[in-house]
């Protein structure tokens, strides 16, 4: 089941009509063409550009196109719930504004099919793009040709009914998945305790976008470095990465991989958006079954949907609660060192100033679902916030947020060294009385 070309495919539009009346939904870019790879010499070969894209759409069809600077052979398959249409490559370099492919800002395409699409790495030497659905649609034509003289890849889609979306579905479902990371070096015998944090999303899960394309999946992962680096000149700990690139990993995986490595404490990394602009600051959530509020139970919902926005089908979100005794007596240890992380935490961003009015929080989050390792997601900002947007975008900033997070998981150790203490600990004088910024 390489390319799909579904039986009974609706008219080839291949020197069709021209349909003036398309709109155009996406700008093709005018990229300069010296990065593209092309006769790369004998070395590696390199992956597959692609070098622009285009949707065009009206209101019983939807056609993307992506120029690439070679043929591919695409693996094409519906998901449900929500409907998106999931593209399977080879490795491709997407060389396109980061922009494009994001909902619309206005709201005039309201009979759209497509209402956004994204792109990126999947799973080792796997590229996919993902495309969201206002309703059911019927993959029309999905393949990669050069006939109209350069490489293009077209997918074409057009409305159907639910039910045939789901034979679909069913009849196309790949038998491949994200290929689970490689496994993580065993813990030296007397090792110092294992950290891993977690940089949120990657690959074609961009997670949120500010206001000008920037994305959730890079401010996290640089956090994450500037972290791990301040946290192994300090040697007290050795430091794990869930990704240290920008590549996909679904949100089990990142705990599988935490346990694999024997890791004492998960820091998962994030920055979300909200609606609304004026809420800035950090976040620091725990997992609960009842979201603490409204808005945590919000941030949880955007950020348990990863998988799903990289065209993973929905999973049971529960956490395989076992009626266990043993189990119950790690979980609750385990919830009770994660507050008191999160409370350590929080204590010592205090000191960077810029948190939430509300920072302790806690929800249903997929990623911290592990019984036996405490676990605690830290919202950075939101990139719905322009002060927010601007501090975390600061090299400035980074560092000393990174300064702060690493005192506060220092100090966590610590006292969990020292036995029969299990309170959160403020920073010290000197710490404290650090200059709040803003
Ligand atoms: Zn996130």
């Amino acid at each position: 089941m390489d390319e799909m070309r579904p039986t009974g495919a609706g008219p080839s539009r291949r020197g069709g009509r021209r349909a003036p009346a398309l709109r155009f939904a996406a700008a093709a870019l005018a990229l300069a063409l010296s990065g593209a790879p092309a006769a790369a010499g004998p070395a590696a070969p390199e992956p597959v550009s692609s070098i622009a894209v285009r949707l065009e759409q009206q209101k019983d069809r939807a056609r993307l196109v992506f120029e690439t600077t070679a043929e591919v052979k695409p693996s094409v398959f519906p998901v449900a719930d929500p409907y998106r249409i999931v593209v399977d490559l080879p490795e491709m370099a997407f060389r396109l504004d980061p922009e494009v492919g994001r909902p619309a800002k206005d709201k005039r395409g309201g009979d759209d099919l497509v209402t956004s699409f994204r792109f990126g790495h999947f799973a080792p030497g796997r590229s996919r793009i993902v495309i969201d659905l206002a309703r059911p649609a019927k993959i029309l034509r999905a393949e990669s040709d050069s006939k109209l003289g350069s490489p293009r890849l077209v997918v074409e889609l057009e409305p159907t009914d639910a039910a045939s979306f789901a034979a679909e579905a069913a009849r196309l479902a790949p038998t491949v998945s994200a290929a689970p990371a490689a496994e993580p070096p065993a813990p030296a015998a007397d090792a110092k305790p294992l950290l891993v944090i977690d940089p949120g999303h990657g690959g074609v899960d961009v997670g949120a976008a500010g206001p000008h394309g920037e994305q959730e999946k890079t401010i996290v992962l640089e956090f994450a470095r500037a972290l791990k680096g301040k946290l192994e000149a300090d040697g007290k700990l050795r430091v794990l990465l869930t990704r240290n690139e920008d590549a996909f990993m679904a949100l089990d995986e990142r705990v599988r991989v935490a346990r694999q490595a024997g890791a004492e404490l998960f820091l998962s990394i994030h920055a979300d958006t909200l609606g609304e602009t004026s809420v800035e600051g950090a976040t620091v959530y725990t997992v609960s079954a009842r979201a603490s509020d409204s808005e945590a139970a919000k941030i949880a919902e955007k950020e348990n949907f990863a998988d799903r926005a990289a065209g993973l089908e929905r999973k049971s979100e529960d956490a395989g609660e076992v009626g266990d005794i043993l189990y119950d007596l790690t979980r609750r240890e385990t919830r009770a060192y994660s507050h008191v992380f999160a409370r350590t935490l929080i204590a010592y961003w205090q000191t960077v100033g810029h948190l939430n009015k509300n920072p302790s929080r806690s929800a249903g989050f997929v990623v911290l679902k592990a019984f036996d390792i405490p676990s605690v997601l830290l919202e950075l900002g939101y990139l719905s916030s322009a002060r927010d947007l601007s501090r975390m975008l600061s090299p400035e900033w980074r560092e000393r947020a990174a300064e702060a997070t690493a005192q506060a998981i220092e100090r966590y150790f610590d006292e969990r060294r020292e036995p029969a203490q299990l309170q959160a600990s403020a920073p010290s004088q000197a710490v404290a009385t650090t200059q709040r910024p803003q």
